[in-house]
């Protein structure tokens, strides 16, 4: 599905530089790397502040806790995203509310959103699936008419550019009150361990987050609020400073490979290509395909058996997962979510894919697709 080794043998030998020359500091937590890419990244994503932590899951805890939500407010989440959206919500004791998303986009949509909305409800969560961004601009409108926070799930996005409709434009991430992102190795921007960052354009906001990720301490040892031990290792500061500057360069080699394999199975009736957010660049963290009347698991199979593997993102929605159901939620009340778990394919994408390996897999899935029975 990705090629992690590829990429890292084409940056080297940088990395290994990178990574030597902390080693010979030995100045592993909160070096000068740290600062020196948090002020890389501000600059990258045109955004006030960027606050480095631990991983991206970390960095929607670090938002809610930074919010001042408390145990029972609501908060509203895509049922169709991966886990963590809704893990750290309900960690905190506040109310995961689900709200199905758009069956062409797969993304939260900001009247499904109104009509959620509750006396309780206190944030809203666009997650900017797949690597283009939800409508912001209405999305925003509707958590200003309801004085809702909104905190931007940018994991598979950094790098997306939103445009408003008075033409300006803004990153994944730096459209809410904080956007969180993540750079686990397969992310667009991935390092060789966990890490995560949170955007915000509010000195405020940006203290808080910025102690709240280290135990609550301003000064060292003088604890003045409750946090947590959330910081983005040296090692992984300097890889991500080495790669920052070809994270243009990556979204354009993962949109050649979707652009192929638009081309390629744009025509078919039992694959649909993924719609695309008029307002947002699409910067590929998944391909995703949605399945037309085709047995994925005899689809898949078929094509793991050619060499060709294929992931679903994500298998169950939120509210047929164990540890989120509840009685009010049961099967078939979000129709969207349930269909796109059953329907959804992602082929391989990521930045190091050749010519000759995309047309085997265009190739291998029409091939496929003639062969197999239909569901
Ligand atoms: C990866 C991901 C996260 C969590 O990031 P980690 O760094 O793995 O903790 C959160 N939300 C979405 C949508 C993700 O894809």
């Amino acid at each position: 599905m990705v090629d992690l080794l590829r990429q890292t043998e084409r940056l080297q030998p940088g990395l290994n530089e990178a990574m030597h020359a902390v080693v010979a500091s030995g100045a592993f937590i909160q070096g000068p790397e740290v600062k020196l890419f948090a002020a890389e990244l501000t600059a990258h994503e045109g955004v006030k502040h960027v606050v480095p932590c631990a991983n991206g899951t970390d960095a929607l805890q670090l938002a809610f806790m930074a919010l001042g939500l408390k145990p029972g407010d609501e908060v509203l989440v895509p049922v169709f995203t991966y886990v963590a959206t809704a893990e750290v919500i309900a960690l905190l004791g506040l109310t995961p509310v689900l709200v199905d998303v758009d069956p062409e986009t797969f993304l939260l949509q900001p009247e499904a959103v109104e009509a959620a909305v509750t006396p309780r409800t206190k944030a809203v969560v666009p997650v900017h699936l797949f690597g283009q961004c939800a409508p912001m601009e209405g999305l925003l409108r509707v958590a200003e008419r309801f004085n809702l926070f909104v905190v931007e799930d940018a994991a598979q996005a950094i790098g997306a550019t939103y445009t408003f409709a008075d033409g300006h434009t803004a990153q994944a991430g730096t459209m809410g009150h904080i956007g969180c992102t993540s750079f686990f190795p397969s992310k667009n921007l991935g390092c060789f361990g966990d890490g995560g960052a949170l955007f915000t354009q509010h000195d405020d906001l940006a203290a808080l987050l910025q102690q709240m990720a280290n135990h609550g301490q301003k000064v060292k040892y003088y604890h003045d609020t409750v946090g947590v031990n959330s910081r983005l290792d040296t090692l992984q500061a300097a890889v991500l400073r080495l790669k920052l500057p070809h994270l243009r360069d990556f979204a354009a080699r993962r949109q050649a490979v979707a652009a192929a394999y638009d081309a390629a199975f744009s025509g078919n009736d039992r694959l649909k290509i993924p719609v695309r957010v008029a307002q947002s660049t699409h910067v590929f963290h998944q391909y995703t395909l949605l399945l037309q009347g085709v047995d994925r698991a005899a689809f898949q199979a078929a094509l793991q058996e050619r060499g060709v593997p294929t992931m679903v993102y994500y298998p169950v929605p939120l509210h047929l997962q164990k540890a989120y159901a509840r009685p009010e939620y049961p099967v078939g009340t979000f129709p969207v979510a349930e269909h796109l778990a059953q329907n959804v394919v992602s082929l391989p994408i990521h930045t190091e894919m050749e010519a000759d390996e995309i047309q085997y897999i265009i190739h291998t899935v029409h091939q496929t697709l003639s062969q197999i029975s239909f569901a």
